[in-house]
């Protein structure tokens, strides 16, 4: 049993020390801190796209040192997860948080050919690899719980609700400060059907990385004006109080989500041990108190007073725009009638099965008829593995990331990761609500597309699938 499942099994709350690094370097190991077991996180692609594989970053550490990889799946396909899995295992590590990851430093998106466009692997999909083709494995997932609409709220607890499904053993939650967020995915989890430990993102913010964050508008994290306001203030007032108030926050943020009952903490900003000091030093002064007495602390040092503080500026919400019903009820008859109904699959088989669609004129002419009678309705790019019956007719393809399980974690009030459009699953939602189809977002588990299949017609793998992975 890998030490990080150990913990979480046995209710043994639990620090994760996140380790970003962009060149191989000695990491010093940390076994305890405040008297808690920790764990070293590698994290993969966050400094930069070509940082050190988290698992070179492991070897580096004593085997005697407890570790959980990070895999993002920038740029990355089924078989990059593969020989990830493959890798981790020879170096007898089984603990794997599996993330989509936020946009690449360098992405090519708008690039107009859809066949170099950057690809992600989506947490949903890896999982499901996971889980089908390596069960030894002890796998995470990410949720970010701050989320301030209606759709984009909603949207990530349907996707979580597909994580559950797939498999997920664990839940690391995004960073953030909004304290109310995390204790209702908590109670959302523990009245699920299949409850799991959840691990809370804790980062010491001083006022300098919450100015970056928001300057950087960096994916999913939201740094409400007050905080950063007060954060400055502090900061000016006078610096060596501002820093031990920057620690005591965190300290506090650890014990109250410790009485809430979440199973630990994903320590970020804590890798040098001068950092890892002051956090323990903060977490002594406050390790007897209660929770009400935690809770009255954060608000003063917070100055929390309405108890709004820590929301964004509503105002500033992407404007919504509504997906059409009558175009997903067309669509829907359309692709029953086409490709479901028993007389479609008869036909459909008899002519689509022969060799001939596969290579050569035939496949390039039918590839191009499916393009043009589906790329200006849908936007489809041609991926080779449609499923728009299971994303309620709105093209994964038309989402930077291509993913079709749910959002990744990166909105800010409906607006997608890369800025410049609503969230396609922000609008998804709204669609499913309107026609009562929330289940399809719930409970369709959508595999991975393998790179081989792009670029070949839809049409004639739903008739005669492709084997692939999964
Ligand atoms: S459309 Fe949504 S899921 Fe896709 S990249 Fe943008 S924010 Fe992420």
């Amino acid at each position: 049993m890998s030490a990080l499942s150990h913990y979480l099994q046995q209710q043994q709350f639990c620090l994760v020390l996140e380790q970003i690094v962009s060149k191989r370097t000695e990491l010093p190991p940390i076994s305890t801190l405040a008297g808690l077991p920790c764990v070293m996180a590698f994290a993969d692609r966050v400094h930069a796209d070509d940082d050190p594989s988290p698992i070179t970053l492991a070897q580096s550490v004593s085997p005697e040192q407890a570790k959980l990889l990070h895999f993002s799946g920038k740029a990355r396909d089924v078989k990059d997860l593969q020989q990830f899995v493959e890798q981790a295992k020879q170096q007898n590590l089984h603990d794997v948080l599996l993330l989509t990851g936020d946009k690449l430093k360098q992405h090519n998106f708008g690039h107009t050919d859809p066949r170099q466009r950057t690809r992600y692997l989506e947490s949903v999909s890896a999982l499901m690899w996971v889980k089908a083709h390596a069960p030894e494995m002890y796998c995470g997932v990410a949720f970010n719980p701050f989320k301030y609409t209606e759709s984009e709220e909603q949207a990530q607890y349907l996707k979580f609700e597909k994580k559950q499904r797939a498999g997920a053993d664990f839940v690391i939650t995004q960073l953030g400060y909004d304290l109310n967020k995390i204790l209702k995915f908590k109670q959302f989890v523990d009245a699920s059907a299949q409850p799991c430990p959840v691990l809370a993102c804790v980062m010491p913010l001083t006022y300098r990385r919450a100015k970056f964050m928001v300057k950087q508008q960096v994916a999913g994290i939201e740094i409400s004006r007050h905080l950063l306001q007060h954060l400055k203030a502090e900061l000016q007032e006078n610096a060596a109080w501002a820093e031990q108030r920057v620690y005591a926050r965190a300290a506090l943020q650890i014990w109250i989500y410790r009485h809430w009952g979440l199973a630990g903490i994903h320590v970020s900003g804590c890798q040098n041990p001068e950092q890892q000091a002051l956090l323990e030093q903060a977490m002594a002064q406050y390790q007897t108190w209660t929770l009400e007495q935690c809770l009255m602390e954060w608000n003063r040092l917070c100055k929390i007073v309405r108890g709004d503080e820590m929301q964004p500026d509503l105002s500033a919400a992407y404007p919504q725009r509504q997906a059409s019903v009558l175009k997903y009820q067309v669509l829907q008859v359309t692709h029953d009638w086409l490709f479901d109904s028993t007389l479609a699959q008869k036909i459909g088989r008899f002519v689509f099965q022969r060799q001939f669609w596969q290579q050569g004129l035939a496949a390039k002419s039918i590839l191009a008829v499916e393009h043009a009678s589906k790329h200006a309705v849908v936007g489809c790019e041609s991926c080779g593995q449609c499923r728009l019956a299971e994303t309620l007719y709105i093209c994964p393809e038309t989402c930077p990331k291509g993913l079709a399980n749910g959002p990744c974690g990166g909105t800010r009030l409906d607006r997608c990761e890369f800025a410049d459009r609503e969230c396609i699953h922000s609008q998804k939602y709204r669609l499913a609500k309107q026609v009562r189809q929330q289940d399809i977002l719930r409970y369709e588990l959508i595999p991975a597309v393998p790179v081989e299949i792009r670029q070949t017609s839809s049409w004639v793998n739903w008739f005669n699938p492709k084997v692939i992975d999964f």
